[in-house]
């Protein structure tokens, strides 16, 4: 019988336990610093024990802790249906050191929870790491400490094996290092490509990062005036990795995505269910969309975000008017989406009680917004209804009217598209585009981390979701996502 995810769950954090680690519950999905709107990583509520700070932990003060983290990724939101390996929400299994043991036990920790018999079981000839281009203590302990066949280990540069990628360049500040990730091969079944591909295009079907083991022993503070990075050596050396929960259960569960596995079928199901559109071909992409942003969306209302027109709130309401106009989209025209959270809470609700505790205030939320947006999908049906009227059959419908629909009714550009075609009408795709960057560029005026994967802004994200509901013409709200 195959592991469920809250087993595995169970067992990583029992693992690391059997190692002296200290288990502590999950920070909220709201991050605890400001460097980014919502927890992105397992490590971000442990940057001042990073720092230095271990000694005041906790009575106690341990310096080995495990938690399982629930990060949200914004950037990550449009990936999501699109790659079948980024979810917006997901779990990050963790476990850090503040100043104790460092690579050697870190890395034979991970190889001994992946592949132990008793653990994951996983294929050690399946595994592939990568480690920083100058990190030969990584690569001496993954080829004579573990037995790795040296063609099974690649080494890149800041981009790719230092954590947040990019930083001494790019930053966030604080804490930083090189790092080794850890890759599985899922076999010929998903993809022709090699190890050597992937060193190519760092894409793959086949090569699945599980686990991205970080040596934080740098702090990232401004850069000199001439760009150059300033790293300060830490107090000490740190350990902090991330495995992929749901990542690791699609692979032992031998199933081809998160989509199949125990915690995501039961809610496909329903959508298929509840929309009558089977999980097949093309259409495929909503239910999972749906299924997706209706996990993402309980958990951060059940940690107190509420929807809104600025920072978190505002993120979460486009995440939940994406999944309404692919509800929409699978012909669903009442509020459903609310209609998964039970299932939410069955599956997460033992790990997360505030799922449980918050329910029917997670059900009213997504309830209210739902019909909300149902009603701005209908007036903008019918404000393009008369546009459409005025054109001949084959002609194209300007990009500027396909924008104003978009910026000032909030209709979603695809819905647009599907209609016109319906009249014969085709869009100023290239006209559109270019009103979308002109505003898109003003909302990313404010960014200080640009197009940064975790620490940018939302907007170029979620270009695809509608800004906004009608408020009138001229009254665009501001975005200010990126605090
Ligand atoms: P990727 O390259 O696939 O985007 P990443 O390098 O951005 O992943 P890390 O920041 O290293 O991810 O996070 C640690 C681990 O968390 C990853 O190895 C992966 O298993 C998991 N993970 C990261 N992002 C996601 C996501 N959006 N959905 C599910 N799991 C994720
Ligand atoms: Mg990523
Ligand atoms: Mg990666
Ligand atoms: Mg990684």
């Amino acid at each position: 019988s195959t592991l469920t995810t809250a087993q595995i769950r169970e067992k990583f954090l029992h693992f690391f336990e059997s190692k002296e680690h200290l288990r502590l519950p999950s920070h909220s999905s709201i991050a605890p610093d400001p460097t980014t709107l919502f927890t992105v990583a397992g490590m971000q509520p442990f940057k001042p024990q990073f720092m230095g700070a271990a000694a005041k932990f906790e009575e106690g003060a341990s310096k080995r802790v495990t938690t399982a983290q629930k990060c949200i990724r914004v950037g990550d939101i449009e990936n999501v249906g699109r790659t079948r390996r980024h979810l917006s929400l997901f779990e990050m299994m963790g476990n850090f050191s503040f100043g104790d043991y460092f690579k050697r036990e870190a890395i034979a920790w991970a190889w001994e929870f992946l592949t132990g018999p008793q653990w994951m079981n996983m294929s050690a000839e399946q595994m592939y790491v990568t480690i920083y281009e100058d990190d030969d203590e990584a690569f001496g302990y993954w080829t004579q400490d573990i037995g790795l066949n040296p063609s099974h280990i690649h080494r890149f540069g800041a981009d790719e094996n230092f954590w947040p990628a990019d930083a001494p360049a790019k930053g966030p500040n604080g804490p930083c290092g090189p790092c080794s990730e850890i890759f599985y091969d899922r076999g010929p079944k998903y993809g022709d490509d090699s190890w050597a591909d992937y060193h190519q295009t760092r894409e793959s079907a086949r090569f699945l990062e599980v686990w991205n083991l970080v040596f934080p022993q740098y702090d990232r503070q401004e850069p000199q005036a001439d760009g150059t990075p300033t790293l300060k050596d830490l107090p000490f050396k740190n350990i902090d990795t991330g495995m992929g929960l749901e990542r690791v259960a699609s692979v032992v569960q031998d199933v081809p995505d998160f989509y199949s596995n125990d915690v995501f079928l039961p809610l496909i199901e329903k959508i298929a269910e509840l929309s009558e559109r089977p999980y097949e071909g093309e259409q495929s992409v909503s239910h999972r969309v749906v299924a997706e942003h209706a996990r993402a969306v309980s958990m951060t209302v059940a940690d107190g975000v509420a929807l809104s027109n600025t920072g978190r709130g505002y993120v979460i309401r486009k995440i939940l008017r994406r999944a309404s106009r692919h509800a929409y989209l699978l012909g669903l025209r009442e509020p459903s989406i609310y209609k998964l959270v039970p299932l939410v809470v069955q599956s997460m609700g033992e790990a997360y009680p505030e799922l449980k505790e918050n329910q029917s205030r997670i059900e009213a939320a997504l309830k209210g917004e739902e019909e909300r947006f149902l009603r701005t999908l209908e007036s903008g049906i019918q404000r393009l209804d008369a546009l459409l009227n005025q054109q001949e059959k084959g002609s194209v419908l300007s990009g500027q009217d396909a924008f104003t629909l978009y910026g000032t009714y909030g209709f979603p550009i695809d819905l647009t598209r599907e209609i016109a075609e319906e009249y014969g009408v085709s869009i100023d795709e290239a006209g559109f585009d270019k009103a979308l960057a002109e505003d898109q560029e003003l909302a990313r005026a404010g960014s200080k981390y640009g197009k940064s994967e975790l620490f940018g802004g939302a907007d170029e994200t979620l270009a695809d979701v509608p800004p906004t509901e009608f408020v009138g013409y001229g009254q665009l709200e501001a975005s200010g996502l990126v605090q």
